[in-house]
């Protein structure tokens, strides 16, 4: 069966609904939409061997803290209740400190900076986050007819001549389960390989990459530990990578641009930063200021303007800057329309400055001013 996730509402109330099982855990985070519980995430992970050990009540509280951890960036500052069909833990928060071990207390306190309402449901309506955490168990469907298989795999020339070389293999007949079909497979891996003929090479590749497409690893992993035929690594690793749906929900390659490189100015005032700020609380008048700061020395000079038409930002650059430091030979502005204007433009033609100006996208690039 499948289901439709909704799109996440900042106020809708949320429900986390938790279930361990020996070997995993599961849950899943829903939002109230007309009065229904809809899923917005589901979670699920295997249990470690230490973790399979812990007591029942241990492994539900687990499955609580681990799903709080893995979805708190939704969980932040939102009031929601916490289902567990693990009655004990329904009453873990008035429980007194010294009934619990250093680990319950860890979790309990994480659990406790998002929510300490735990209600119970019984196992029976728990099925979403039930099944979750008996992944493990779900079979996978028999992936074609093993009886049309069986009489491939006899008169499959590859079969007869890999049977004939001696090679490290060890084929035997066995009976696939719930089925009166014998199927040859090696055994050689401790593990029953039945050998593929040819024509299923390509279905059983499809059958199994197609349930999460996982990478050329993954993929050839997850078809050599359940069948066999020669070469297939190769095949497998080919197909995966010329597999259409991976190539479109997989971004493998980002451009990544070089950082630009600045020459390092050499003497004072060689480069200088300019920008204008404003406007200001009024002081004689006074209300914007035109920044300045050099690049090789760091120093600031901060110039007053009464407005910021481009003819009084140019005149007071030139009067207060120049005047007193000498002409640069590189100026830094950002896109404001006095340092686009045509004067200034003119103004540093003239005078031979050259006018970098920052990007709207990057303006860190005149980030001293
Ligand atoms: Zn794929």
């Amino acid at each position: 069966m499948s289901t439709l996730l909704v799109y996440p509402s900042p106020d809708a109330r949320l429900s986390l609904t938790c279930d361990a099982s020996d070997r995993a855990l599961g849950s899943v985070l829903s939002q109230e939409e007309n009065g229904e519980w809809k899923p917005l995430v589901f979670f699920s992970r295997k249990l470690t061997p230490a973790e399979q050990r812990y007591s029942v009540y241990d492994r539900e509280l687990l499955a609580v803290y681990a799903t709080v951890r893995h979805f708190s960036y939704m969980l932040e500052c939102r009031n929601f209740t916490i289902y567990t069909d693990n009655k004990p833990l329904i009453y873990t928060f008035t429980k007194k400190h010294e009934m619990c071990c250093p680990r319950q207390i860890r979790h309990l306190d994480w659990i406790g900076q998002f929510s300490t309402d735990v209600r119970h449901i019984s196992g029976s309506l728990n099925v979403v986050a039930d099944s979750l955490s008996r992944i493990s168990e779900i079979e996978m469907p028999s992936p074609f007819d093993y009886k049309e298989f069986a009489k491939v795999q006899l008169s499959d020339e590859e079969f007869q001549f890999l049977r004939s070389c001696t090679n490290s293999l060890k084929f035997q007949l066995l009976k696939v389960p719930g089925m009166d079909t014998d199927l040859f497979c090696d055994v050689s891996t401790g593990r029953r390989r039945p050998f593929v003929p040819k024509e299923f090479h390509r279905r059983i590749f499809e059958k199994l990459h197609n349930l999460s497409h996982p990478g050329v690893k993954s993929t050839v992993k997850l078809v050599g530990d359940r069948f066999l035929w020669p070469g297939y690594k190769k095949q497998i690793a080919e197909w995966t990578r010329c597999c259409v749906p991976c190539q479109r929900g997989k971004i493998q390659r980002h451009t990544v641009s070089p950082l630009g490189t600045y020459p390092v100015p050499r003497h004072q005032f060689d480069h200088v930063h300019i920008d204008l700020v404003g406007p200001l609380l009024p002081s004689r008048g006074y209300t914007y200021a035109l920044t300045c700061v050099d690049r090789f020395s760091r120093w600031p000079e901060s110039i007053p303007l009464k407005d910021i038409k481009a003819d009084t930002v140019t005149f007071e650059f030139y009067a207060k800057l120049i005047a007193r430091y000498g002409v640069p030979e590189r100026l830094t502005s950002d896109q404001g329309r006095q340092f686009e204007s045509r004067l200034f433009r003119e103004f540093a033609r003239l005078l031979g400055v050259k006018v970098v100006h920052s990007t709207p996208y990057h303006p860190q690039a005149n980030g001293s001013v």
